[in-house]
């Protein structure tokens, strides 16, 4: 390895020890964000020093998680991984054809207590912090804007990360991922859990297409249903419920309209 010292000029680098080689011929492809969240053996150590804290088991070796970079509640980002080295940040989990997101993804932890500390919002300099990351990384990998996801999208049953109070549309709206408005939310048949049938087979088709890790069955199962919640989290945050309503069947479908053209391989 050669000596550590950070890919852009836009932090300082502690080295963590949690890492390994990338597979040879790994093509990194995809951004992941986190939340750090609140480990509940930590409390009043996290209460006094959220991101000490979560800069500490990022480091320490018995924790066997890492990521590239931390960015702290005040804008401070730190990296803490080589991006051509592997980092522990994503688990078991899948995105279109790949099943080990760590070996092809840069991934990117920011500092705040999640679902368990009661969704705080993330400040506006922690915020600013991440898009300039997240442009510096994007376009010195030529990392695709639909490649730039959340934790929660590629592991849906185990992980809700960065969560739907996440401004995804502020990151869009400055070069950061793809992201269309959601459509509005009105009455009108829903899909959930325990439906089949035909319209269950293309909701799943529509998520597979996305990049989501789903078997397409026509049966809206406990899968279907994370899957969805993943969908909301990131994509129709007013409501994260699993259930397939109008507004969120239409965002999904304008969403994917409005990937940019697939070249078919020749
Ligand atoms: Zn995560």
């Amino acid at each position: 390895m050669n000596a550590p010292s950070a890919d852009t000029t836009v932090c300082e680098f502690v080295m963590s020890p949690n890492q390994g080689e990338r597979p040879q011929g790994a093509c990194i492809d995809t951004l992941l964000l986190h939340y750090t969240g609140l480990r509940e053996d930590a409390l009043s150590a996290w209460n006094a020093d959220p991101f000490g804290e979560a800069l500490r088991w990022l480091i320490n070796p018995k924790a066997e998680v890492s990521s590239h970079y931390i960015v702290d509640l005040d804008g401070r980002v730190f990296q803490l991984v080589a991006e051509d080295r592997r980092a522990w940040h994503a688990g078991r989990g899948s995105w279109k054809d790949c099943a080990d997101i760590n070996s092809c993804s840069i991934g990117i932890e920011i500092v705040n207590t999640g679902h368990a500390g009661g969704l705080p919002p993330y400040p506006r300099a922690q915020i600013e912090s991440v898009i300039t990351l997240c442009n510096d990384i994007v376009a010195r990998r030529g990392i695709a804007a639909e490649r730039v996801l959340a934790h929660s999208d590629i592991a849906p049953a185990r992980k809700a990360d960065p969560g739907e109070h996440f401004p995804w549309e502020v990151l869009f709206h400055a070069g950061v991922g793809h992201w269309v408005k959601p459509v509005e939310i009105t009455d009108g048949a829903r899909l959930m859990l325990g439906d089949s049938g035909e319209t269950v087979s293309r909701l799943q088709q529509q998520l597979v297409r996305y990049g989501y890790g789903l078997s397409v069955t026509g049966a809206y199962d406990e899968a279907t249903l994370q899957c969805v919640r993943a969908f909301q989290r990131h994509f129709r945050p007013m409501q994260v419920d699993g259930i397939a309503d109008i507004s969120t069947l239409a965002t999904l479908e304008s969403l994917l309209a409005a990937l940019p053209e697939q070249k078919p391989i020749a």
